[in-house]
């Protein structure tokens, strides 16, 4: 399979993250460079689309090597849902295959948990953000409970990496760190093999 597409997006954010923009800037920009490489499901290697059945699955599909940003495919079996957490810095959440619910929530002055706005529905080719400057937590369901969905996120961490927290119903927020399903990354740069397959 040619990688050429993500290859062209990794290279688009890297780019942009070089240019040092403010924040909403490069969310705009990046909005629209996720939305173009989730504008067609013709190009993420099955390997990182499998669901599971006990969670839902984050493939890490690559990080900057600075850890700068990283870009993960989130596969949701149906009905899962992740908890409600945050992430701590800019992320771009881009629908590829199915569809997903998301519910924005803030702290209220004794840390309490609110709902922020309406629940969203985000189809197929939708693309949200989160941050902490424009509302940092939230969770996400797939919309379907007899299907898969898929999602392609782009944070700017190595998000798997990070300490940030998850906010159950009946206690206070509790420290966690996401970690990866997988162990090995799509080999975006394998450019002679890609030409002879093509
Ligand atoms: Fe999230």
């Amino acid at each position: 399979m040619s990688h050429e597409k993500l290859r062209g997006f990794v290279s688009e954010i890297a780019q942009l993250v070089d240019s040092n923009l403010p924040e909403a800037h490069l969310l705009e920009k990046g909005a629209v460079a996720l939305g173009k490489l989730i504008a067609e499901d013709d190009w993420l290697p099955d390997t990182y689309a499998q669901p599971s059945p006990d969670r839902y699955q984050q493939f890490l599909l690559y990080t900057d090597a600075r850890q700068r940003f990283s870009v993960v495919s989130f596969v949701w079996g149906p009905g899962q849902q992740t908890p409600v957490h945050n992430h701590t810095v800019w992320g771009l959440v881009g629908i590829l295959r199915g569809a997903e619910g998301a519910r924005s929530y803030a702290r209220n002055d004794d840390g309490a948990l609110v709902t922020l706005g309406e629940d969203q529905l985000l189809e197929r080719g939708a693309v949200a953000a989160v941050s902490p400057s424009i509302g940092d937590i939230h969770r996400v369901s797939n919309a379907f409970d007899d299907r898969v969905s898929i999602s392609i996120h782009v944070y700017g961490a190595n998000i798997g990496g990070i300490s940030r927290h998850v906010y159950p119903a009946d206690g206070p927020p509790k420290p966690f760190i996401s970690g990866y399903t997988n162990d090995t990354l799509p080999n975006l740069w394998n450019l002679s093999k890609e030409r002879l397959d093509s």
